[in-house]
């Protein structure tokens, strides 16, 4: 019988890790499965408030004590049900949102009792909902004879087509790559999230209904045979103009930008014709930032056998854009962290051989809020390198399509949404976009949501 105090009993547990020494040589997911009297103890911890902060800082605003609840007793198949109502993806949010930022961090147990372990009970129902058969179910049974075509298979456009289809829309998805998922697939790499995951989803949405069309490059040409066929149209296309950063000498050899580096790596585990794989194996590595991409590039140079791994960062621990479960993963795998350092020169004749760095404190905030890094006067050192890695993040680079359909964008490049009629709805109204390409690089449950909000405007739209 439940109390509403089992939070003082009941601690916290996250369920086990694999041992570092496994860790640190294969690539799969780092968590070991949860048992169900695990999942129910812990989902016992909710205090059911009246008002769930959880619920409102989840950017897809899931019913979270709700789905607890039903945790609670067990009935994982309703619990899923009910996930579902707002989230196409549960079990992948439940893997790579940086909880402590979300829904974690605003639990009410925080004050003193350590937050309920949302993001791992998520994954488990779906996880296991899934695995027992379950799957989410058509809202509507008809289908409308309109037709969304939807260009980008990452999160935002999965999710717009996920919403479409279980309520009667037809919907195309085109992508550049082999596989679906965007950065799910090519760019997180499978010690967060298992690739077996996402091809469970296209299973499931192809059974659903949605139609894919893969190793597909839309261009300008191909975009006007689509806008032809299409009733409405959404872009998902992500950001990928990588970041580069004010230092000398980023174009000698040794010196590797993020993003290919780990598609490199994940096309040659998922062993993609003439894959080719940019292995760091008893090289000197050397990582600059402090993000997800960061993180992810350093964990996986450990798994590639690395002589030495650091991560250079220009502010403090507590300021790392990174999600703090990560950050604490790299750092028990071996990663050395250098914080408040600024990298200042690439050393070497024609390849990487050093980084000189300086160090830094912190000054006053900029205006994006954040405090600036102030370089310390005579502070250098040099660290030795044969693999220096960029990653400062990715900025939109708006494709030729974009202007040719008459879509404005911002001056960062991002796509305006400035039509007053739908929200998610471009200049040009047959368009609707979503994810990183509206708001610039940032997380998945992002993209997911807009790609849920967009897709009902789209049904909206097409009733006019
Ligand atoms: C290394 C890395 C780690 C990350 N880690 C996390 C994390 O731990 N947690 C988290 O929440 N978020 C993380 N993110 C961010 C998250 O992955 C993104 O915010 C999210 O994927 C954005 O979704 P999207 O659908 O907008 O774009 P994307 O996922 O980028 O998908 C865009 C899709 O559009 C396709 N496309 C683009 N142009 C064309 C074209 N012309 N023709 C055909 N197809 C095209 C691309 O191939 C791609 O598949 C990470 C990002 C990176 C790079
Ligand atoms: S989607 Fe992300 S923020 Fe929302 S409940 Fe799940 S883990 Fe938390």
């Amino acid at each position: 019988m439940s109390s509403n105090f089992e939070f003082i009993d009941i601690k916290r547990i996250e369920p086990e890790t694999k041992s570092i020494k496994v860790r640190k040589i294969e690539f799969g997911e780092i968590y070991q499965t949860q048992n169900l009297e695990s999942v129910k103890e812990q989902s016992s911890r909710c205090l059911d408030c009246g008002n769930p902060y959880c619920e409102w800082k989840c950017p897809l605003h899931n019913y979270i004590p709700d789905w607890l609840k039903l945790a609670q007793i067990g009935s994982i198949h309703e619990a899923a049900d009910l996930c579902h109502e707002t989230n196409s993806f549960p079990e992948i949010c439940g893997r790579i949102c940086p909880q402590e930022k979300l829904c974690e961090g605003a639990c009410t147990l925080n004050t003193g009792y350590e937050a309920v372990t949302i993001g791992q009970i998520e994954k488990y129902i779906t996880d296991k909902a899934l695995s027992e058969g379950w799957k989410p179910k058509k809202l509507v049974e008809s289908s409308s004879k309109k037709t969304v075509s939807i260009i980008g298979a990452g999160p935002a456009g999965l999710a717009c087509a996920e919403n479409l289809i279980r309520r009667g829309v037809k919907c195309i998805v085109y992508d550049r790559y082999s596989q679906i998922g965007g950065l799910l697939t090519y760019g997180i790499p499978e010690f967060k999230l298992e690739k077996n995951i996402v091809i469970k989803r296209r299973e499931i949405l192809e059974e659903l209904g949605v139609e894919f069309v893969l190793n597909f490059e839309v261009d300008e040409k191909r975009m006007n045979e689509i806008e032809k066929n299409s009733d409405a149209i959404f872009l998902g296309l992500g950001t990928y103009e990588s970041i580069k950063g004010n230092i000398n000498g980023l174009s000698k050899d040794g010196v590797v930008e993020a993003l290919p580096y780990l598609i490199k790596n994940t096309e040659y585990l998922m062993s993609e014709e003439d894959a080719e794989n940019i292995d760091f194996r008893d090289k000197k590595v050397v990582v600059l930032g402090g993000g997800d991409t960061a993180m992810d590039c350093v964990r996986t140079a450990i798994r590639q056998q690395a002589k030495s791994v650091y991560c250079v960062y220009r502010r403090d621990k507590e300021n790392m854009p990174g999600s703090v479960k990560e950050i604490k993963h790299a750092m028990e795998e071996g990663v050395e962290f250098l914080f408040n350092s600024q990298p200042l020169e690439i050393i070497g004749n024609g390849t990487v051989r050093q980084l000189k760095i300086g160090k830094t404190k912190l000054g006053k905030a900029d205006g994006s809020g954040r405090r600036k890094p102030v370089l310390i006067k005579n502070s250098e050192k040099i660290l030795d390198v044969d693999k220096l890695v960029i990653a400062f993040g990715y900025e939109a680079d708006p494709q030729s399509f974009i202007a040719e359909n008459n879509i404005k964008v911002s001056d960062r490049g991002l796509i305006s949404l400035d039509n007053k009629n739908y929200k998610y709805q471009t200049s040009n109204p047959k368009f609707f976009a979503g994810g990183d390409m509206i708001i610039g690089s940032s997380l998945a449950v992002h993209a997911i949501a807009h790609g849920r909000d967009a897709a009902k405007e789209i049904i909206k739209f097409l009733e006019t």
